[in-house]
């Protein structure tokens, strides 16, 4: 389903976004953050490509807030982003944009929202993705997968 998310993965585990993946197949996880950099290992750009359905990840850097160091957002390169996502959109892509903030209205995930909602008309679907791998109903079935 063609439809746009947004998440910021801070207090969640690569394992809740599989969860969360496993529920909605077909969305592509967008991440960004200007540079795909963790000091949580399994929250490297690299990393989660792994973990993840081959070409459901992408590196969004046209996202990203360069002014991360300031307090302001400046993101890099909008009008690349938001071809990207309609591209995207074109396709019947879901799309998931990832940062690491909690915070979504101090985050510029908050900013490239209103900016795909007022350029593309599309409203993206803020999510959670905390402690999903635990609670996701298709829990027991994996589990079940595990121990066969
Ligand atoms: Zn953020």
């Amino acid at each position: 389903m063609s439809q746009v998310y947004t998440a910021g993965y801070h207090g969640a585990s690569v394992q809740d976004l599989q969860a969360w993946l496993s529920e909605h197949p077909g969305v592509v996880v967008c991440d960004i953050r200007i540079s795909p950099k963790s000091r949580i290992a399994e929250w490297r750009g690299d990393a989660v490509k792994k973990a993840l359905p081959a070409n459901h990840y992408v590196w969004m850097r046209e996202f990203g807030n360069v002014d991360y160091r300031g307090h302001g957002i400046e993101l890099a390169d909008p009008e690349a982003g938001l071809n990207r996502i309609r591209k995207g959109l074109e396709v019947g892509a879901g799309m998931l944009l990832l940062c690491v903030c909690g915070d979504y209205e101090k985050c510029h995930r908050s900013l490239v929202a209103k900016l795909i909602t007022k350029e593309l008309g599309v409203v993206p679907v803020e999510i959670s993705l905390k402690g999903l791998a635990t609670t996701a109903p298709g829990e027991a079935s994996r589990q079940k997968e595990l121990f066969a």
